[in-house]
């Protein structure tokens, strides 16, 4: 597959499956089997894995562009997308020795959903510092732990989880394991019924003892911390900024055929026709989802070309990103008036899906704190 078959597969989907039934999804917050299929069937679920592994070896031009296509349709199901692809990227960095032929064998064949599932209830947004700690078991281990929010809790086949190594001495001495959906001990804690991204089952989850034999452990002991800020936060960055790319171009769409569609009768005018205050919204709007956009090319070239200052760039860019979501989506809210308080339109859906990116860890405030920090040439953690 090629970038540009990838971004029309995408296109595709987006307009086939995804834009139909976001709307009706978004309020019965009801997962899209249909759209993982159809990202399986369109060999969008191997995206990123490397040729040997089945995977089209493509890379995060290419993630961002996908990405921001399905979250312009329903942000929702790019979430679920993006969750699954850090997934895959994990599961492919697997330590020599792992057994993880047959996953990635699947997700190859597009028969595989995966998700992190890092987030715990201990230590909240805190993700690199999980309070689970592994128990060792033969040559495997035991795990029990309370993940606070896993997105396709219930619908993936397997899930990244994160403990504590059983021997880790410090609070960042983690492992990442592979654990299988259907394993015993797993269940989903709680129904998911979030403000936005009500279709992603962003449900709590819990570990009650589950086994983990010694092939699906995924890193060393203790070399989960790299994995999450080496393999799993440059992507994560870029594709929450992808998703509220796509937040903000739908926020302008939706608001602009609001502009020209609704209609001041009695003064023979368009809403935008009629008031400049409105035209000075949209076109800020515009502005800011074009600079966002910027942005977003900028650290895909930082990623294909790293250098210095590429951490900084893939800290700065999630954090402008969920800002700018908010502010595109809430002047959207504004323009498009008491139509979208109202929800006659997919306005109000947007604004709440956007709030979603600036909490999703690292937070906004986390990664303002790690870019102060890194400035002032403090230790992040
Ligand atoms: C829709 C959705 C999907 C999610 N999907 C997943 C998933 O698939 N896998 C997963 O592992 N997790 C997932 N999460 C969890 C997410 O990554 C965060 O862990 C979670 O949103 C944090 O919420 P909290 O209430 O625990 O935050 P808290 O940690 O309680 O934070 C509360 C406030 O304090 C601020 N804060 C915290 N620490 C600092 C600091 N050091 N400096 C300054 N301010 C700080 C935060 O920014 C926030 O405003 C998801 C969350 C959402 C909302």
């Amino acid at each position: 597959m090629t970038h540009e078959t990838a971004v029309s597969n995408a296109k595709e989907i987006a307009d086939g499956v995804l834009a139909p039934a976001a709307g009706q999804n978004d309020k019965a917050g009801r997962f899209s089997t249909e759209a993982v299929e159809a990202l399986g069937r369109a060999g969008l679920l191997g995206l990123m894995l490397p040729a040997e592994a089945g995977g089209s070896g493509l890379g995060p031009r290419t993630l961002a562009t996908v990405i921001a296509t399905l979250a312009e349709a329903d942000a929702s199901a790019a979430m679920v997308y993006l969750m699954h692809v850090l997934g895959a990227a994990t599961i492919a960095a697997a330590r020599p020795g792992a057994d993880v032929a047959p996953a990635l064998q699947e997700i190859a064949a597009g028969r595989h959903l995966s998700t992190l599932a890092f987030s715990e209830s201990g230590s909240r947004s805190h993700f690199w510092a999980p309070v689970s700690r592994a128990r060792r078991n033969g040559a495997g281990v035991h795990i029990s732990a309370k993940k606070s929010w896993v997105t396709s809790a219930g619908h993936a086949q397997s899930y990244i989880v994160s403990s504590l190594a059983p021997e880790g001495a410090g609070p960042t001495d983690s492992t990442l394991y592979l654990v299988p959906a259907g394993t015993r001990g797993l269940s989903v804690a709680s129904p998911w019924d979030g403000l936005g991204m009500r279709a992603n089952a962003s449900a709590p989850m819990l570990l009650d003892d589950c086994e983990v034999p010694a092939g699906l452990q995924l890193t060393d002991d203790g070399g989960g911390f790299p994995a999450m800020l080496n393999v799993v936060l440059p992507l994560f960055n870029l594709g929450t900024s992808a998703v509220a790319l796509g937040l903000c171009r739908a926020a302008v769409a939706g608001t602009a055929g609001h502009l020209k569609s609704a209609r001041f009768e009695h003064l023979g005018q368009s809403l935008g026709e009629s008031l400049p205050t409105l035209r000075a919204q949209l076109a800020t709007m515009q502005i800011d989802t074009d600079g966002l956009s910027a942005r977003i090319d900028d650290l895909i070239d930082h990623l294909e070309r790293p250098r210095d200052t590429t951490m900084l760039r893939v800290l700065e860019t999630k954090a402008a990103a969920g800002d700018v979501a908010i502010a595109v989506t809430s002047a959207a809210m504004r323009t498009c008036g008491g139509a979208a308080f109202s929800k006659h339109m997919i306005v109000e859906r947007l604004f709440r899906d956007a709030h979603a990116g600036a909490v999703m860890a690292p937070t906004g405030d986390v990664l303002r704190e790690f870019i102060a920090k890194a400035i002032l040439g403090m230790p992040l953690f």
